[in-house]
C-alpha cells in the first residue's frame, strides 16, 4: 500500500474549532513519563501465580513511579522463570503446534530481565516485602527505556491506555509481563480480567478470555495460548464484562478533496459502569484533532475531553478521558474531528480504493456492537458515493456534490464505495431484492494493466482477431446475475433479508471481496470470463473467482444479519457463507455441480501446502479460529474455517436430507436461526441448541437429544474418518436384492461416530439413498440386507453425496 510521506496539517479545523482545545490528560501524562523511580523490592524465591501462568523471581524489582498513588509496573532484573501449563487440551494443541514441539505439555522459560505492567505483581510482591527507596539503577532505567522503544517501534500498541484505564475506571488488577525467554521468543503474558484482547496487541475478538500469551516474532508470532481462566472452564461459569459503551448511532459528517478524507463524527452512546477512559477504534492514518462530549439531548452543550493518540509510526492506539466517571446506563455524545489522507488510495482515472474499511470513523467495536448511521459527505461533484442503508439525499451545491446515506435499522459496521460510477439496477420478482451494481466507467489502473497482460499474451500467441479487451461495463452483468442467484438461494434456505436492495461495487484489489451491510465489494476478476481468465493464466483461481460473488453476497445473512460472537465462531460467518456458495453452485448447475464442489472443499481440507509442515487438518479444529494461520501452515485458517465450516454445514443438510421432504428440515433449522440471532451475535454453542431443536431421527445418535457428539467431532475436534466399503448384490427375483458385504472406518478416535449413508445406484448419475449404518471407532462392520427397488441396480457406494467428510 502507498503511504504518505507528507505530515498532516490541520490549519482549517483548528481555525474554525468552536470548542477549546482540550488538554492532555494529566494522569496519562505521568503515566506515560513513569520510570523505574529508584524504589525496589529484593525477590527470594518469590512465586507469582496467576491462573494458569507461575513465575519464580530471583533478583530486584525496580518500581515505576507511582501514579495517583498505585504502581503500574515494574522491571525486574535477576533471575526469573515461568511456566504455562493449558488449561486445555485444545490450547496445549495449539502451543505444541506453536512452539514447533509437538510432544510440548507446558511452556517453560528462564529470563535474565523482565518487564511487568499493571498493578498485579507489584501489588503482591509488596506483601512479601516493602519496597526499599534509593536512586535508579542505571540498567533498570536503560531496560524500561528499550521497552518504550520497543512499544512505540515495534508493537505499535500504546499499552499505557489500558494502564490508565486499569487506574481511572476502577478495573481489577491487570498482569502483563514482558519476558524475553532463553528458549522461546519475546512474549507478552497476559491476565486481563476484562479479556486480554483488551490490551489491543492484537485485534483478535476473544470474548472475554482472559489470559493470553502473545508471541513477539517476524515468522513465529501470533497468539500462542488465549482461555478463559482455569477455574471458569473446568466450573463451566464465567464473568463476561460489559462494554464501556454501547453505540446506538453515528452521525459522520465528511469531506474528500483528493485522496484526504476529514470528518467530525458524533458517536450517541449509552455508558456501561465505571467509565473514564475509553479506548476508540480508528485508524492510524487518520489524526483526531479535537474531541468533546456531551449529554445526549437536543442542543448539546459540548465540553472537551482530553484524548490520546501518540504519532501514526509510534503506538497511535486512541481513548478519550473524560474529566469525570460517567453515569452508567446515561447516554452521551461524542464528538471526534479527525483528518487524513490513506483512507483513500487513488486507483486511477476517477476511481478510489478504500483502504481503511473498518476504522475509517472512530468507533467502539464493529461486528459486534449494532447502531444505526447517518453518512453526509460533501465531494467534488464529479464523484459518487455509494453507501451503507439508504441513499436520502444527492445533490449538486456549485462544484460540490452532497449525499447523504442513512441506516435506520442497527446494522454492524458502516462503509461506502466512492469513484466514478455507472449505476446498473434490476429488481428481483423472485427474491423482493433490488440490485444495483455499480461499475466504473472509465480505465481504472486495474484494467489498464489487466488489458496489457491480455495484449502481451495476444502477441505472444501471434496476435490477431482473439485480441481481447476488457471494459469495466462488460463486468456488470455477471455481477448481476450472482447476486441475484445468492439472494433467491438465501431466501429460500434462510428466510428474508431486512433490506431489499443490495449495492455490488468494483473494487481495483485483484483477489479480495468483502461484504458490508448493504454493500458488497467485489474484486474486477471475479468478473473476468473463463476465455479471459485463461488467457490470463488466473486458471488456478477458477474457485475463487466462480464462488466470490456467492459468498460475499451470503455474507448479508452470515456476517450482518447474524453475528459472530467470538473469533472461535467465525465459521458461522465464513463457513456459512461458502456453504451458501456450494448452493447457489447447485441451483445454476445441479447436484453434479454440487458435489463436485464438496469435492474441491475436501481436496483443500485434506491438503498440506508445499510450504506447510503440518496439513491444514491436522492445523485445529474449527474453534481455534483465526488461530489456526501459524507459521506452521499459513493458509490453514483458510481451508478449516471456510472449506470445512461449510462442509460442517453441508453434513447437517446431507443428515436431514430425505427422499420425501428434501431439504424441508434443514430449512427450518437455518430459517429458525437466522431469525433467532437476527441483529445479534451467536456462538457455535448457540447454533447447536437450534440445530438439536430441529435434528431429525438421523442425527440422534445419543438418547439426550443433544448433538454434542457431531460438534465435538467436527468442530472442535480434528479427526477425519476414512471410509471404505465393499458392497455387492445379487437378485433374489420379484424385484428384491440382496446387498452384501462390509463398511470400514479408520484413521479416527475410538468414540469417532460416523452415519454412513448407502446408496444405491441404477446409473452414473442416477442414484438413491438407501439407508445408513452407524460406525464407532476404527472397525468393519458386515452389511447384509435384502431391499425392494423399482428398477435393476447399477451398484450399491456409500458417501455419494459427500455426506461425510471422509479420506
Ligand atoms: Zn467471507
Amino acid at each position: 500500500m502507498r503511504r504518505s510521506a507528507l505530515p498532516l496539517v490541520l490549519v482549517v479545523s483548528l481555525l474554525f474549532s468552536p470548542v477549546v482545545f482540550a488538554a492532555a490528560d494529566p494522569t496519562y501524562t505521568a503515566l506515560r513519563a513513569s520510570r523505574p523511580d529508584g524504589r525496589t523490592i529484593t525477590l527470594t524465591n518469590y512465586v507469582f501465580d496467576r491462573d494458569v501462568l507461575h513465575f519464580t523471581l530471583n533478583g530486584k524489582l525496580h518500581l515505576l513511579a507511582p501514579v495517583e498513588g498505585k504502581t503500574s509496573g515494574a522491571v525486574f532484573i535477576g533471575q526469573g522463570s515461568y511456566e504455562l501449563k493449558p488449561a486445555t487440551n485444545y490450547e496445549r494443541r495449539q502451543l505444541a503446534i506453536n512452539s514447533g514441539d509437538d510432544k510440548l505439555t507446558s511452556i517453560v522459560d528462564q529470563f535474565d530481565s523482565a518487564v511487568f505492567l499493571g498493578t498485579a505483581l507489584v501489588a503482591a510482591a509488596e506483601k512479601a516485602g516493602a519496597p526499599v527507596a534509593g536512586t535508579p539503577d542505571q540498567a533498570a532505567l536503560s531496560r524500561w527505556d528499550n521497552y518504550m522503544k520497543r512499544q512505540r517501534k515495534d508493537l505499535h500498541t500504546n499499552m499505557h491506555v489500558r494502564l490508565l484505564q486499569e487506574l481511572l475506571n476502577k478495573d481489577e488488577p491487570v498482569f502483563v509481563g514482558w519476558v524475553d525467554g532463553k528458549k522461546y521468543p519475546p512474549a507478552a503474558l497476559i491476565v486481563d480480567p476484562r479479556g486480554a484482547d483488551d490490551v489491543r496487541l492484537t485485534p483478535l475478538n476473544s470474548g472475554g478470555e482472559q489470559t493470553m500469551m502473545v508471541v513477539i516474532h517476524d515468522t513465529r508470532g501470533g497468539v500462542w495460548y488465549s482461555a478463559r481462566y482455569k477455574s471458569e472452564i473446568e466450573s463451566g461459569k464465567g464473568t463476561v464484562y460489559a462494554p464501556l459503551a454501547d453505540a446506538e448511532h453515528y452521525f459522520i459528517d465528511a469531506n474528500i478533496k483528493g485522496a484526504e478524507l476529514s470528518a467530525t463524527t458524533v458517536m450517541t452512546f449509552v455508558a456501561g459502569a465505571n467509565v473514564r477512559v475509553l479506548p476508540i477504534d480508528i485508524t492510524s492514518s487518520l489524526a483526531i484533532s479535537d474531541a468533546s462530549f456531551a449529554p445526549a439531548g437536543e442542543n448539546p452543550t459540548w465540553t472537551p475531553v482530553a484524548f490520546i493518540q501518540e504519532e501514526k509510526k509510534e503506538d497511535p492506539d486512541a481513548a478519550v478521558v473524560f474529566p469525570a466517571t460517567l453515569t452508567a446506563g446515561q447516554r452521551y455524545q461524542l464528538k471526534l474531528t479527525y483528518a487524513g489522507r490513506e483512507v483513500l488510495e487513488n486507483a486511477g482515472d476517477g476511481n478510489f480504493t478504500i483502504t481503511r474499511r473498518q476504522n475509517w470513523y472512530p468507533n467502539v467495536g464493529t461486528f459486534t456492537d449494532m447502531a444505526t448511521y447517518e453518512l453526509r459527505f460533501t465531494t467534488p461533484q464529479k464523484f459518487e458515493i455509494v453507501g451503507v442503508g439508504e441513499q436520502v439525499e444527492n445533490r449538486v451545491e456549485g462544484d460540490s456534490r452532497i449525499a447523504v446515506w442513512k441506516a435506520t435499522h442497527p446494522i454492524r459496521v458502516a462503509g461506502f464505495n466512492y469513484g466514478k460510477f455507472k449505476k446498473m439496477s434490476q429488481s428481483d420478482k423472485d427474491s423482493g431484492t433490488t440490485f444495483d451494481v455499480y461499475t466504473n466507467p472509465g480505465t481504472p489502473d486495474i484494467i489498464t494493466q489487466i488489458n496489457y497482460y491480455l495484449a502481451a499474451a495476444a502477441e505472444e500467441n501471434g496476435g490477431g482477431p482473439e485480441n481481447i479487451k476488457v471494459n469495466t461495463a462488460s463486468l456488470a452483468q455477471s455481477a448481476m446475475a450472482d447476486g441475484i442467484n445468492t439472494v433467491r438461494t438465501g431466501n429460500m434456505f434462510f428466510g428474508p433479508l431486512a433490506d431489499k436492495r443490495v449495492a455490488i461495487t468494483q473494487q481495483s484489489q485483484w483477489f479480495f471481496g468483502q461484504s458490508w451491510p448493504t454493500l458488497v465489494y467485489m474484486p474486477y476478476v471475479a468478473f473476468l470470463n473463463g476465455t479471459i481468465r485463461n488467457t490470463l493464466g488466473l486458471n488456478g483461481a477458477k474457485d475463487f473467482i466462480d464462488n466470490v460473488g456467492a459468498h460475499e453476497v451470503a455474507h448479508q445473512w452470515w456476517g450482518h444479519q447474524v453475528g459472530t460472537k467470538t473469533y472461535r465462531d467465525e465459521w458461522i460467518s465464513e463457513g456459512f457463507a461458502e456453504f451458501t456458495a456450494g448452493v447457489v453452485a447447485q441451483q445454476t448447475g445441479g447436484w453434479p455441480r454440487y458435489n463436485d464442489f464438496w469435492e474441491k472443499a475436501r481436496h483443500n481440507i485434506l491438503d498440506k501446502p508445499r510450504a506447510a509442515t503440518i496439513s491444514n487438518q491436522d492445523a485445529g479444529p474449527i474453534s481455534q479460529g483465526i488461530r489456526l494461520a501459524t507459521w506452521r501452515n499459513p493458509g490453514a485458517y483458510d481451508s478449516i474455517v471456510y472449506s470445512k465450516g461449510a462442509y460442517v454445514l453441508h453434513m447437517l443438510r446431507m443428515a436431514m436430507y430425505d427422499n420425501k421432504n428434501g431439504d424441508t428440515a434443514f430449512m427450518e433449522m437455518m430459517k429458525d436461526f437466522a431469525s433467532t440471532y437476527a441483529g445479534k451475535t451467536a456462538s457455535t454453542q448457540d447454533f447447536q441448541t437450534i440445530a438439536e431443536k430441529h435434528a431429525t431421527q438421523s442425527l440422534h445418535l445419543t438418547q439426550d437429544g443433544k448433538l454434542d457428539w457431531f460438534f465435538s467431532e467436527w468442530v472442535y475436534g480434528t479427526d477425519i474418518p476414512k471410509l471404505a466399503s465393499k458392497l455387492d448384490f445379487t437378485d433374489s427375483g420379484n424385484g428384491r436384492y440382496k446387498v452384501t458385504g462390509s463398511i470400514t472406518q479408520s484413521e479416527v478416535g475410538d468414540n469417532f461416530a460416523t452415519v454412513v449413508p448407502i446408496y444405491v445406484y441404477f446409473e452414473k448419475n442416477s442414484f438413491v439413498k438407501l439407508g445408513s449404518l452407524v460406525l464407532v471407532g476404527n472397525t468393519t462392520k458386515p452389511v447384509e440386507v435384502e431391499v425392494a427397488l423399482p428398477k435393476k441396480p447399477v451398484k450399491f457406494a456409500i458417501n455419494a453425496m459427500h455426506d461425510v467428510l471422509a479420506k
